[in-house]
């Protein structure tokens, strides 16, 4: 499928202008580390964006790095990050994956995909952002905004983000492979929202057959 990508990510760009940035590209957009990021999506998951943000500043002030977060407890992490969703698991994953970062890999967070995914609480998602926003290596992150627009739009027709992701690979410009997550996740909140999207102000309209849309505004 040949679609104008550069007139569609012109358009998001233009659109979302000054628009607060999801919360991780907040944290990354600082000066920041790989592990940072790490930490802050898997604050992230299931946790609204302001959240996420006041939960990640509240832990790295008091722990920075993968050796810092092992010497605290679990319940010690859980209680900064309060009140992210699944707070009590995730200080567990947040502590283990430390740990190993610690053990397996001299404190530094992996730059590969399948090492990151060993890591407890690590999925592709979370691994593809890493990798992007981290490293600036390209890589897709898939999560549910960019996974319902892309197939709204008709650009993919898939079942689960990681179907997504691949399909993404085969038609998307690599130039457009870290950014797509972050524009489509702006994107997603503000007009192309999950129940009644924005449509009749959607500045992509043109390049999207609406599939699955009964109901906009
Ligand atoms: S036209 Fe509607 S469904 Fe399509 S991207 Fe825009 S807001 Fe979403």
């Amino acid at each position: 499928m040949s679609l104008p990508w550069a007139r569609i990510f012109g358009s998001l760009r233009s659109h979302l202008g000054s628009s607060p940035l999801p919360s991780v590209s907040r944290i990354a957009s600082t000066n920041t580390t790989p592990f940072h990021i790490l930490v802050s999506t898997m604050i992230s998951l299931r946790t609204k964006d302001e959240v996420t943000l006041a939960a990640s500043l509240r832990l790295f002030s008091v722990a920075q790095t993968p050796a810092e977060i092992c010497a605290l407890s679990a319940d010690r992490i859980a209680e900064l990050i309060y009140p992210a969703g699944f707070y009590r698991t995730k200080a567990t994953s947040i502590r283990e994956t430390s740990r190993l970062i610690v053990k397996q890999h001299a404190g530094q967070v992996p730059a590969d995909l399948d090492a990151l995914v060993a890591l407890p609480g690590v999925g592709r998602k979370t691994a593809n952002l890493v990798l992007g926003l981290g490293f600036g290596i390209e890589a897709i992150c898939v999560d549910t905004h960019v996974h319902r627009i892309a197939n709204r739009c008709g650009w993919v027709t898939s079942r689960n983000p990681d179907e997504t992701e691949r399909k993404l690979q085969e038609i998307l410009p690599r130039a457009h492979w870290i950014e797509i997550n972050e524009l489509l996740v702006a994107y997603g909140q503000k007009v192309c929202t999950p129940i009644s999207p924005r449509c009749s102000s959607c500045v992509i309209a043109r390049q999207c057959r609406r599939i699955g849309v009964e109901r906009s505004r």
